[in-house]
């Protein structure tokens, strides 16, 4: 059985390297010849909008899933159409993580909790959303902005002037600035017949947008119900089949969904050597509607990113239980390259252990 993946990055060879012990082939479609996925499964090379392409791709596979959202729906639907293979995840999850105003619209309708926002679409927009959401605040392109790309923090009217200059000229959306305590992401796996698994919260830390570091589990049992209770909703509502993540800030023991992303995700990494079954592996039993497997942590488990540089191999390695991931890409800066896994036996060694990492691999963070 073949799985297409539109897209070659990293999730789509993490995917790739967790499907073939279930006996599954890859084809990926990406743009770059040098796509990380496609050192481990052959690779079309050609743009997301090229419709011929990704006919051909859906007419070699059964199953068409995506490792990065920003894949033109229109083309997806009309390439799809008469190909015999089936799209997972839906489209219109797709759809709805393209789009920042979607996405708040969404997460109202179901009853979760998200930032204060406005759409702007013009000047006139902006001093309206200003007035009506306040200072501080977020302007926001509503597409294509990812880790932190597209976006500029507003703090006073000059600042508000400065990110119109900067990013106006395609829609956009303003939300209030949240001073969080700390960010999470839940991630979930539903099949098309309705099973669900849910993974352990994860606490995230990002700089400059971009994911650093994660812990798992994470929070409260408190906090791990309700991000679980939102995920299972937004599941539902979607019918979905695939792994889906929600991202939040937490402030005063309150979660404010900040973005979805209807894919495997960063802040799920841990799950290969953390979980029973990773994330990547329930997408693949997800999409195909297998029974999904068990989404317990084996201990606690964190995950550094290395971004545009890469440690030293045998640094990492001489380290007990250090697990690396090196995706096979070229260091520049702020590039995600790599990111290395523990797991540990208590929250409290794993912690020590990360500090300690933190400051010898000079990854630019600090633990609070
Ligand atoms: P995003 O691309 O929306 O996920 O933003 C990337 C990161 O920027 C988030 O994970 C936060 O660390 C930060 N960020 C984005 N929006 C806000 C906001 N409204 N308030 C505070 N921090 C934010």
């Amino acid at each position: 059985m073949t799985v297409g993946v539109l897209g070659g990055g990293q999730l789509g060879r993490m995917l790739a390297l967790s499907g073939y012990p279930l006996g599954l082939s890859f084809l990926c479609l990406d743009p770059a010849v040098d796509a990380p996925a496609g050192q481990v499964a052959p690779l079309l090379r050609g743009a997301f909008t090229d419709t011929r392409l990704l006919r051909r791709l859906a007419r070699r596979c059964e199953v068409v899933t995506f490792d990065w959202e920003n894949v033109s729906v229109a083309t997806l639907r009309s390439a799809m159409r008469g190909s015999g293979a089936r799209l997972a995840p839906p489209l219109p999850a797709l759809a709805t993580g393209q789009d920042r105003v979607a996405e708040k619209r969404l997460f109202e309708r179901l009853g979760i909790p998200t930032t204060r926002w406005q759409a702007v679409d013009s000047r006139d927009d902006l001093e309206r959303a200003l007035r009506r959401v306040g200072l501080p605040g977020v302007l926001k392109t509503r597409r294509l902005g990812y880790d932190g790309k597209g976006q500029a923090v507003v703090r006073d009217a000059p600042a508000a002037a400065a990110a119109w200059e900067r990013l106006g000229g395609v829609p956009l959306l303003y939300e209030e600035w949240v001073p969080f305590d700390c960010e999470v992401s839940i991630i979930g796996a539903r099949r098309r017949s309705g099973e669900i698994a849910v993974y352990p919260l994860c606490g995230n830390i990002h700089s400059g947008g971009v994911l650093r570091l994660t812990r798992a589990p994470w929070g409260a049992p408190r906090l791990q119900r309700l991000a679980a209770g939102h995920l299972r909703r937004m599941l539902e509502h979607f019918r979905y089949s695939g792994v889906l993540t929600i991202e939040f800030f937490v402030r005063g023991g309150r979660l404010l969904a900040n973005e979805l992303a209807p894919r495997v995700h960063n802040s799920g990494h841990w799950t290969i050597e953390g979980a029973v079954t990773s994330q990547f592996e329930n997408h693949l039993r997800a999409i195909l509607d297998l029974p999904l497997g068990s989404t317990a942590a084996l201990g606690h488990a964190a995950m550094i990113n290395f971004i545009g540089h890469m440690p030293a191999r045998t640094a990492l390695l001489s380290r007990p239980g250090l697990h690396l991931h090196d995706y096979g890409k070229q260091p520049r800066p702020g590039r995600k390259i790599g990111h290395c896994c523990l797991v540990e036996t208590t929250a409290a060694r794993r912690d020590a252990r990360v500090r300690r990492l933190l400051a010898e691999l000079a990854v630019g963070i600090t633990l609070p």
